[in-house]
């Protein structure tokens, strides 16, 4: 098989604000102040920082690495320890980082440039607005910034709006308006947050999707975090049936015609598969389900696209032909344009050897 890096990829699931670099984010705290972090920073991490501080080129750059990876092996670490730790690892770590339009925009440059690494030849890219707005950013301000950032992607994005579930319909209308304004941009609107505590479709959040759907004439697509963490209910799954949401969100605890926004590494971070062995997407992709790759963030899963391959080659022995497949799928299922679709098609087609 050709260099798995090097292979073109289509990503349809992924959190911003689960993917800034980790040296960043200890270059953007060092600005805030690390004592300021609610969550501790591990005295090794800030002894590595301050060390190559002081140290000349290259070690200089080889001590921040060091420190990006220890910082990054700790929240990791941390967060996979709950869902609540989890969740706190974004609010304490992450968030107070992505409050200003400079930084919105340098971690949304930052993941475009990663993403090209990557191989990536077209990706969504998710985030919640509203999580961007607490020292006093608007919504729009927020979009705004996070375009900025992704302006100069050599590949098409699109982006997804996500309501949380412990929102509610006033949130999801505003967040369905921004929607609506900013459609050029955005592509699907989603349901993401704890699936524990608010479980299944919510009818606020299906009522704002529907009307999104809809006023933008089926260009913004509908997507749902569902089936991550619980089996779906049969009102669910007829949810899903009768609105025509074409996507799940992970949905690995469930049966679906639809698409299956599956990332692998990501489940078992947060608990939900034992081992990368053990996870359902080799058998999904046998029955001909309709699966899709994805990482979810790269911060807490340590891992780029590329290393999901790399490991689904590995365990399941997937060749060139399944990669090819289930980005056709992600393709087909993704919000791009039939013009930005027939591109990329191409290129998977040249490029996995079709
Ligand atoms: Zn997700």
């Amino acid at each position: 098989m050709p260099n798995m890096r090097s292979l073109p990829k289509i990503m349809i699931h992924e959190h911003l604000d689960c993917s800034p670099r980790p040296d960043t984010m200890l270059e953007l705290w060092e600005d805030i102040g690390f004592s300021r972090a609610k969550i501790a920073f591990p005295a090794h991490v800030l002894e590595t920082w301050e060390r190559a501080r002081h140290e000349p080129e290259p070690n200089r750059q080889r001590l921040r690495r060091q420190a990006a990876k220890e910082y990054r092996q700790f929240l990791a670490g941390f967060a996979s320890q709950s869902l609540a730790n989890y969740v706190n690892a974004i609010g304490d770590h992450i968030l107070p980082l992505m409050q200003s339009p400079a930084n919105l925009e340098r971690i949304s440059r930052e993941r475009v440039e990663d993403a090209v690494k990557d191989g990536i030849i077209g990706m969504e890219l998710r985030f919640a607005p509203q999580l961007h707005t607490m020292t006093g950013l608007s919504l729009q301000e927020v979009m705004d910034a996070v375009i900025q950032g992704v302006r100069r992607s050599p590949f098409p994005i699109k982006l997804v709006v996500c309501a949380l579930r412990h929102e509610n319909g006033d949130m999801a209308r505003r967040l369905a308006d921004l929607s609506l304004q900013y459609q050029t941009f955005v592509g699907v609107f989603d349901l993401a947050a704890d699936e524990e505590a608010n479980p299944g479709i919510l009818d606020w959040w299906l009522q704002e999707a529907l009307r999104v759907r809809r006023e933008s004439n089926n260009r913004i697509l509908l997507t749902v975090h569902l089936a991550e963490t619980r089996k779906p209910t049969e009102r669910d799954r007829e949810l899903v049936r009768r609105f025509g949401i074409g996507r799940i969100g992970h949905g690995i605890k469930g049966d679906w015609e639809q698409v299956y926004e599956v990332c692998p590494t990501s489940n078992i971070v947060t608990g939900q598969v034992r081992a990368y062995d053990e996870h359902p997407i080799d058998r999904f992709y046998r029955e001909g389900k309709k699966v899709t790759v994805n990482t979810d963030g790269t911060l807490f899963t340590g891992v780029q696209l590329t290393d999901e391959y790399i490991k689904l080659s590995k365990t399941f022995g997937w060749k060139a032909d399944d990669f090819h497949k289930v980005n056709m799928t992600a393709l087909e299922a993704s919000s791009f344009s039939e013009a930005q679709k027939a591109r990329m098609r191409a290129k998977l087609e040249r490029e996995y050897g079709h």
